[in-house]
């Protein structure tokens, strides 16, 4: 018998994977393979949530409020150009689902974040990527790829696994370029850890425009990946448009609660960038004196260049060597980028042990 036929697009979908957590054999672990925040999350944020636990029976609020208003007050924003969602991922495909007719296209750059592709897909519209220059997002190659057909620009800034940012005028330089009827949805994961002049978020260029979203995260800086909490500031007609179609009861209680606390929580957020700021440089010119190439980006990782298998300094041979000392990194093969491994920046622990482990995989590879 023959299963039913989906919608155009989803049996295209190479479903996302997320970081290995296991080194079978390693006495420790160091899961430096998914971005998270090796400070975990605030106290407080820890706290909401086992308080959560008392009444668990209550459907949630729906539209987020407490969470919403945590935002709003953090960034001087109108708390009804908020929307919440069960982790920003679930937000990056509600855009695609409500702005992509069949056959759309939305466009992104070379080494994306791969929700991108997938979100299209599921939307029955069509990837499109622009090539990248210095593995950073090339406004240039993206202006050159629009057509009356491209429904959604998506720009992660900083972008996942490069780590590399465009500036606040780059960003405007593409937004003139866009159609009014073309959705820029500016994805800041990482913009908490970003110490840039040229760099803004994009909250400016939302208030003052009818097609720019930014979605933010408390998967990352906040230490909140396990509750799944992502918000997206808009214009008033996208944020009427991603209500109507969101889940009534989206986000958990315990997630708006455990996210308000951990926005509240600032001198937290500061300690963790604080964290970042200092180990992410460290990983950085460790890394260069190990002569190994690294592009160490403005968010909370590095991207390490290996050499093409089948050397004995591949990535893959990195990567196996690491995994033996419970060092637990990211393979980006599926971002078109097979010589290199995303390593996450981790404790003072594990960011030595790491820097140590290359230092010898790359004594026991020379040649
Ligand atoms: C980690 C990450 C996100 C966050 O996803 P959540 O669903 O909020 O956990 C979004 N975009 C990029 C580029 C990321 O790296």
């Amino acid at each position: 018998m023959a299963s039913p036929t989906p919608v155009p697009g989803v049996l295209e979908i190479q479903p996302y994977v997320g970081g290995r957590s296991a080194a079978p054999g390693a006495a420790r672990v160091f899961k430096l393979s998914s971005n998270e925040s090796p400070l975990g999350a605030s106290p407080k944020a820890v706290a909401a949530f086992g308080k959560a636990a008392e009444k668990l029976h209550a459907y949630p609020e729906g539209s987020s409020a407490v969470l919403r208003e945590a935002v709003a007050e953090l960034y001087g924003l109108n708390p009804d150009r908020i929307v919440c969602g069960n982790g920003s991922d679930e937000l990056l495909h509600l855009i695609a689902q409500c702005y992509c007719r069949p056959g759309d296209e939305v466009l992104f750059s070379e080494h994306g974040f791969l929700v991108y592709p997938i979100a299209a897909r599921a939307a029955s519209a069509i990837p499109v990527t622009a090539p990248e220059t210095n593995l950073t997002a090339s406004v240039d190659a993206l202006i050159a790829r629009l057509t009356p057909k491209t429904r959604i620009v998506f720009v992660a800034n900083p972008n996942n696994p490069t780590g590399t940012y465009l500036s606040v005028g780059e960003i405007r330089r593409l937004h003139a370029a866009l159609s009014p009827e073309t959705v820029l949805v500016l994805d800041a994961a990482y913009a908490e850890y970003v110490r840039r002049n040229d760099y803004e978020s994009g909250i400016e260029l939302v208030a003052t425009s009818e097609n720019v979203v930014m979605t933010r995260t408390l998967s990352k800086v906040y230490g909140l990946a396990a509750l799944r909490v992502g918000w997206a500031f808009c214009p008033e007609g996208i944020a009427s448009v991603l209500n109507r179609t969101r889940g009534p009861f989206n986000v958990s209680i315990p997630a708006q609660l455990a996210g308000a606390a951990a926005l509240r929580d600032t001198a937290f957020t500061e300690a963790a960038v604080a964290h970042n700021s200092k180990w992410l440089a460290y990983l950085a010119g460790e890394i260069a004196r190990l002569g190994l190439r690294v592009t160490a980006g403005v968010g909370n990782f590095v991207l390490v260049h290996f050499e093409p298998a089948p050397s004995k300094r591949s990535a893959p041979a990195a990567d196996a060597f690491l995994m033996e000392r419970g060092l637990i990194v990211r393979g980006v093969a599926n971002y078109g980028l097979p010589d290199a491994l995303r390593i996450s920046v981790g404790t003072e622990e594990a960011n030595r042990l790491l820097v140590a482990a290359l230092e010898d995989f790359v004594a026991q590879t020379a040649s």
